[in-house]
């Protein structure tokens, strides 16, 4: 585990994205940081990010959590991200690796169910415990081979465990918004100075994404 891919595809003159200290930095209380950050690039998705070893796992889901233990959910591995990346919201520009839109969609902490996380993690199988104000209780990620035909992308399933979190509602849409600043996609893109129109596109019904367009008209205006 550690950076070189993730500071290979990024340009740190051009994105506000963090480079990432080379000396992990420890926790006093041992707690693993989880994050959840919803990103409008060329597809709506999910990057679903746990801490371990200094690093941020990672890995982005196209439709987001389930909270359904029915629902199984790709969940598709990418590389390491630094732990800075953990308070990452904002706009990456055009022509930055995953331009577009972040939001900090949901954040707390993990603990694995298994001690050892590199066995689970060699295994295909990491049962875990989050922590955040989104999503909660017992979870797994589930490696699933012979999906797609590129071993660099590796396909997971997320899935929810039956507890008194599982839910039939969809949290995806019941709660759209970050988690740290309370905004819609659109309205990170307007602070930010990102694509508004187009992150409005992740953000849930037309109402929203009206409100936004106005909004950036008087912005402009003003
Ligand atoms: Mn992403």
């Amino acid at each position: 585990m550690n950076l070189k891919q993730y500071r290979k595809k990024r340009q740190f003159d051009s994105t506000p994205e963090p480079r990432g200290s080379s000396v992990p930095r420890q926790k006093g209380d041992g707690s693993l940081v989880y994050v959840i950050q919803k990103h409008m690039s060329s597809h709506l998705h999910y990057d679903f990010r746990l801490e371990w070893q200094g690093v941020l796992l990672s890995w982005a889901v196209p439709k987001g959590p389930s909270l359904n233990p029915a629902v199984k959910r790709l969940a598709m591995q990418t590389e390491d991200h630094p732990l800075e990346y953990a308070k990452f919201e904002g706009v990456i520009p055009e022509g930055q690796y995953g331009a577009g839109t972040v939001m900090l969609w949901d954040r707390g902490t993990w603990q694995p169910e298994n001690a050892d996380v590199d066995v689970s993690l060699q295994r295909g199988e990491i049962k875990l415990t989050v922590h955040g104000k989104k999503l909660q209780g017992s979870w797994v990620l589930v490696h699933t081979r012979g999906f797609g035909n590129n071993p660099a992308r590796s396909a997971w399933m997320l899935i929810k465990h039956r507890d008194q979190y599982a839910s039939a509602s969809d949290v995806t849409q019941e709660e759209p918004r970050s988690v740290v600043t309370q905004r819609l996609l659109a309205e990170i893109a307007r602070d930010d100075g990102g694509d508004i129109e187009r992150a409005s596109l992740g953000d849930p019904g037309r109402k929203a994404r009206r409100t936004n367009k106005a909004r950036s008209r008087s912005g402009r205006i003003a």
